[in-house]
Order: structure tokens, then sequence, then C-alpha cells
């Protein structure tokens, strides 16, 4: 979808709480050579690249970070005037953020005219989009924005679009496209929808049977209407399965419904329908981001990113 030109990855927050080193090392083999991360700890992190990659570092350079930054080969992407005074000096590459209408990150188009980034060398000039993922004005007015700078700077590429950007078509594409979400399965805009990604498992501790008019766990919020089959299984809102979905998430394609609340280390699933279901048995989680955040409110990137390290990747 990113068309002619260059697809790279967002991989911060650990590759969106899936395990950044082994996504990179696969998306590197698919043939991306451009992936970004939000902090120079992540850097570290990841260790050295694979060859031919670049990674470029979202938060720029703080004062803190100089030391790191400079015995890297990752690039800061540089927001503030202040971040260039700080750079400028080691005679580094580097990308940098123009601010079209975020108000987040970034230096002003005016300031990029004004000669703010000359004397740089950079690799990437970028721009981030606030209403992607809707039919929003604001999406035109910050293209045309950013447009208006081919050409004003020392920049060898421009990007513009993340997920959602790059579903808006090839006008966001520019040189350079940064998805993350679309990556691993979320939906950035309504009507596309990517693979599952994501499979979380998790592990009965014990089974159980819940005699009619007995309840299960705190706030005894599940009340049996019938004799009922449970499994306690091994995961909970500690493990970023949110409590938001007390009650209404699912498991095993839909035959095993999450009985009461969510609490920190367990969830009750009912398991009428697998009789011999019994302790140390998997149990597939369902995750369709799309769907669990439909029906919980919780984002697709907060599903995703809040996944924790009790799991085994
Ligand atoms: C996180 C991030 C992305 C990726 O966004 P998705 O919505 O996950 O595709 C791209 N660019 C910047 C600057 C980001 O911070």
């Amino acid at each position: 979808m990113s068309g002619s030109a260059a697809c790279g990855a967002a991989v911060k927050a650990d590759g969106y709480g899936l395990g950044a080193r082994r996504i990179v090392e696969r998306l590197a083999a698919e043939g991306a050579r451009d992936f970004f991360v939000a902090t120079w700890d992540e850097v570290a992190g990841l260790g050295p690249p694979p060859a031919g990659a670049a990674l470029s570092v979202l938060h720029g350079v703080r004062h803190d970070d100089m030391a790191a930054a400079v015995a890297s080969r990752a690039r800061p992407v540089l927001n503030s005037a202040a971040q260039i005074i700080r750079w400028r000096g080691t005679g580094r590459p580097c990308d940098v953020m123009v601010d079209t209408g975020m108000n987040r990150l970034g230096v002003s188009v005016d300031e990029v005219a004004d000669g703010l980034l000359d004397g740089l060398a950079i690799e990437t000039l970028m721009s981030h989009l606030a209403c992607a993922d809707e039919d929003s004005a604001m999406n035109e007015r910050q293209r045309a924005s950013f447009a208006s700078l081919r050409g004003r700077t020392s920049a060898r590429r421009m990007s513009l679009a993340n997920s959602a950007g790059v579903a808006l078509g090839a006008d966001y594409a520019f040189d350079l496209t940064r998805p993350g979400l679309a990556l691993y399965g979320g939906s950035p805009r309504a009507g596309v929808a990517f693979a599952q990604v994501a499979w979380p498992e998790a592990q009965v501790i014990q089974r159980r049977r819940v005699a009619a008019g007995d309840s299960i766990g705190y706030g005894a919020t599940f009340v049996a209407t019938a004799p009922t089959e449970v499994a306690i299984v091994n995961l909970g809102y500690a493990d970023g399965y949110r409590r938001a979905l007390s009650s209404l998430g699912t498991a095993g394609g839909g035959r095993f419904a999450l009985l009461g609340r969510v609490t920190m280390d367990l969830i009750a699933l009912s398991v009428d329908a697998e009789p011999t279901l019994g302790e140390g048995d998997w149990i597939a989680i369902d995750y369709d981001l799309t769907e669990l955040s439909a029906i919980s409110g919780v984002s697709q990137y907060e599903l995703l990113t809040g996944l924790g390290n009790r799991f085994e990747r």
C-alpha cells in the first residue's frame, strides 16, 4: 500500500508489545530498512541492527541523551531548535520532525523556511498526521503544508504517513512510510483490516464446578444460574488483558465466555463446551484488535502495547 515509497516500521514500545528484536529481524528479512523507536534506551535494547538497516529515535536528543546518541549508529529525529543546536556541532546525520498541525513535537514550517535547518545533514524530513484515521480536512492541509517543503532542505527523503496515513492513498506516501499498528494486525481506518498477528495464549490452573446460585471472583459480579464448568486461567490485567474486558472477553474462538471480572492474575472462563479441558491445558485467548477495541472501548494500540512481560513471546 506504500506504492513506490519505501516502507519503514515503527517498532517503539518493544514492537508495540510484541518483541522488537524479533520483529526487526523479521521485517528486515522482508525488505524493511527503516525502523523507528521512541528512546535511546529502546535503541540499546534492540542490539545491533541488521546489516543495512537504519534506526531513528523519535524523541530526538535531550541533553542527557547526547553521550548515548553520539556513540550510536542510530539517528535522532530532531524536534526543536534546542535539539538542532545540540546536534549541529556533531556533524552527524539526523532526521528532523516538522510540525504541520499536530502541535506535539517538531519545528514549524516557518522556522524551516527561515533556514533553521541549514548546515544539518538530514536523511529524512518527517511530519506526522493528527487525524489520518478519520475523513478530516486536516489531512489535506497537513499534506500540502509538508509538500511545500520539498526541495527546501538538505533532506534526502520525506516521510509523512503512519498506518492510517498510508491508507489515505499515494499522495500521502512521499518517499518513506512509517506504519506501526497495521504491521501488527490493527485496523488503522474503518474498512482497512489486516491479518491478526498477536495470538495470546494462557494456561488453565484449575478446573472447577460452580453450583447454581454461586458467584465467581471479586464483587461476585457473575452468579451462575445453572451448574457451570469453569476454567481458572493464568491471565489478568497485569498481563495487559484489560479489566475493561470483564464479562465481555472470550476465548477458544468464541466458545468460552469470560465470567465476572478480569483480576490482576486470573480470569474465569465458562468451559461447559470442552469437558476434557483441565489443568495445564493452553487456551487461545480471542484477541482480534478491532473487535476487542469495539466491545471494550480500549484502543487497539493499548491492547497491543500493554501486553506484559509474563508472556513468553
Ligand atoms: C508511532 C508513530 C508512527 C506509527 O504509527 P501507527 O499509527 O502505529 O502506524 C509513525 N510515526 C510517528 C512519528 C510515530 O510516533
